[in-house]
């Protein structure tokens, strides 16, 4: 069986290698620079994790797999000092202490090990995928690209897969899921912001989450903040522009913080317009044994990295028995 995946994220990427396993001939395509989709890790004057911060794990088998990746050096456990803030001025109180597991030395690194074994191929924009006789053929802005495929998966955000899918029926499907955007600011001081906690949730203000990323293990750059803001504040504010976005945000910082910042040194401003799920479809992936067609991602499972894994994996499973 020879499948195309679209999409290098994490459920491209789990998909992959569980059909890789199962026999399959498998190419990832992603219209990035890189794997990784939302677990990227922005090279900027420094890195920073911007998108996914970190991986929690509930299932057995993801759990075997971070621990896999574990033992690789590719992934560390990260045990931030972390708080709730309930209220702009008010007190910080402690929050969860779930483990929380992030890539080294960057989030990127967990779709870097993944993607190793595998042929992805990038900065390749499929823009239709069209039924033929035999099969399936991608197109990239406008031109075919080469070979047949037995089998086509769209891990692409649900908006993005709905409109590859076009006129099939599992299009409908898709588009039922529903996705919140995310502005992040990255930020790089001249010395440390003097808090007493390395990330924070935040449940007031335009902000929802604030990391020190300079304490999670294998980060060169001690100083490091990233901020993101809340689904609310950034469908708001969505067509503003970075510089804008940047300054109302290391403004909300300061008020939360509630101490005078160090020099900024770096800053910069990223939009995600597909960052959370906020209503997911119930099944766990989408699969048209007939057509050979299906889709996987967080928007199928849990909106979060282990729910894309967990997808990608049961899709492959689905097609393999198929
Ligand atoms: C700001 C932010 C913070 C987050 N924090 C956490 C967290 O702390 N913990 C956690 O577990 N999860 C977190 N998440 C969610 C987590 O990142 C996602 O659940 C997970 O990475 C989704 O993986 P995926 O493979 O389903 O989708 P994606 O990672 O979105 O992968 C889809 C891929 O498809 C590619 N693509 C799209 N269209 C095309 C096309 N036409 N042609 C080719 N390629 C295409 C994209 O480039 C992308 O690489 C966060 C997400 C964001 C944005």
């Amino acid at each position: 069986m020879r499948v195309a995946i679209i999409g290098a994220g994490v459920a491209g990427l789990s998909c992959a290698r569980a059909l890789s396993a199962g026999g399959a001939t498998v190419t990832v395509f992603d219209k990035g620079r890189g794997p990784a989709g939302r677990i990227s890790t922005r090279r900027a004057a420094v890195p920073f994790d911007h998108g996914a911060q970190y991986v929690t794990t509930r299932d057995e088998a993801f759990q075997a797999e971070v621990a896999r990746l574990m033992l690789e050096d590719v992934v560390a456990e990260w045990s931030p000092r972390i708080v709730a803030i309930d209220r702009i001025g008010g007190a910080a109180r402690p929050s969860s202490d779930l483990p929380r597991f992030v890539g080294v030395p960057g989030m990127n690194a967990i779709a870097q090990a993944l993607a190793a074994p595998l042929d992805v191929q990038v900065d390749v924009t499929v823009t239709a995928v069209d039924r033929v006789a035999d099969g399936w053929h991608l197109k990239a802005g406008g031109e075919d690209l080469p070979h047949r495929f037995d089998a086509v998966v769209l891990t692409a955000p649900p908006v993005q897969t709905a409109t590859l899918l076009g006129a099939h029926p599992l299009a409908e499907k898709a588009a039922a899921a529903r996705m919140a955007p995310c502005w992040a600011v990255m930020t790089s001081w001249a010395d440390a912001v003097d808090v007493p906690y390395d990330a924070a949730f935040v449940n007031d203000g335009p902000l929802a989450w604030i990391a020190r990323d300079g304490s999670k293990p294998g980060r060169p750059h001690p100083h490091t903040w990233v901020l993101h803001a809340s689904p609310t504040w950034s469908t708001e504010h969505l067509e503003q522009t970075p510089d804008e976005v940047l300054r109302m945000l290391l403004d909300a910082f300061e008020a939360l913080v509630r101490r005078p910042l160090p020099t900024l040194a770096f800053s910069t401003a990223h939009r995600w317009r597909y960052a959370y799920v906020t209503s997911g479809i119930e099944d766990p992936y989408l699969w048209d044994a007939t057509d050979r067609i299906g889709a996987a991602g967080d928007w199928c499972r849990a909106p979060r990295v282990e729910g894309a894994w967990l997808s990608g994996r049961a899709l492959a499973g689905a097609m393999l028995a198929s």
